[in-house]
């Protein structure tokens, strides 16, 4: 008899654990297209019409980080999105933009109206199943021209709404302002995210803080912009541009080994890749709930 209680007592307390856990609904399981089937996103499409883009890049980022650092940042942010809203993430590009790193091996690029020529077929495929609300994520500066212009395109000629949650968004101008001058590619900022996210994919062993070169012309403007700030706006017009354009500014002109920062990628640390990944996370998601009451 005691033995029956307490049987029905813990089996009492299971089911009311697991009730609990699934009535919270903040966490579930990421939503990724290519992991569900037809029967899935049919089911899906009866109670939202919601979709999450994200967008990456295949390129250098320094001797110790993954070409793919973009693109794993953006998939790891938006399964989290997805994980706490319950919004599809659909993945369609590996590459973006990113002709300005070639000269180190291993970069891919596409052309910035190739790209977005992919994207807007994509949500046209997306739009004939009634996805009508598409969210771009994007983690890569280089794709920002694009994820505009595709944005402008499915709102301007389509039926369609379209808007940015990823970087180059109104939601992330905080994550857009750097904590550290300069701290652009690979160094402090990104291998905290990448320690964070992936640190399976991480070679601390060859992190090394880069040589920085600019051209004199960059060097005056960054002397001027001490009295003149407003000046850093053509000085970082200068950089990340292809070596066609004999501006000095890409990539392998720039730093000796692919990382853009005067940090150093040693002081890198899984807890400031926490903050900052979980910054763009909550503004993400208060966004998308934000959004979810209004109606179809
Ligand atoms: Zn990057």
């Amino acid at each position: 008899m005691r033995i029956n209680r307490s049987k029905i007592l813990i089996s009492g307390l299971i089911i009311f654990l697991l009730s609990a856990f699934s009535l919270a609904g903040t966490e579930s399981k990421a939503l990724i297209l290519q992991e569900m089937s037809w029967v899935d996103v049919q089911e899906y499409l009866k109670s939202s019409d919601m979709v999450i883009i994200p967008l990456g890049s295949t390129e250098q980022h320094g001797p110790h980080l993954p070409l793919g650092t973009d693109y794993y940042e953006a998939m790891e942010i938006t399964k989290t999105i997805s994980e706490q809203t319950g919004v599809i993430v659909a993945p369609v590009l590996w590459v973006g933009y990113s002709l300005y790193h070639s000269g180190f091996q291993g970069t891919l690029s596409l052309k910035p109206e190739t790209m977005e020529q992919v994207l807007f077929e994509t949500v046209e495929m997306l739009m004939k199943y009634g996805f009508d609300r598409f969210m771009f994520f994007n983690y890569h500066g280089g794709n920002n021209i694009v994820q505009s212009k595709v944005i402008h395109r499915i709102n301007h000629t389509t039926e369609a709404i379209a808007i940015s949650i990823g970087h180059g968004s109104t939601l992330q101008k905080e994550a857009d302002e750097e904590e550290e001058f300069f701290d652009w590619h690979s160094g402090k900022n990104e291998t905290s995210i990448m320690l964070y996210l992936r640190p399976d994919l991480v070679r601390m062993d060859r992190a090394k803080k880069p040589k920085i070169t600019f051209t004199p012309k960059m060097k005056e403007l960054r002397e001027l912009a001490k009295k003149y700030p407003e000046l850093l706006e053509v000085w970082s017009s200068l950089l990340g541009v292809p070596a066609i354009t004999k501006k000095e500014g890409a990539s392998h002109e720039l730093s000796n080994n692919g990382i853009w920062s005067f940090s150093d990628p040693n002081e890198a640390t899984i807890k400031i890749g926490k903050q900052t990944v979980n910054k763009m996370i909550k503004k993400a998601v208060k966004f998308i709930k934000a959004w979810k009451l209004a109606k179809k």
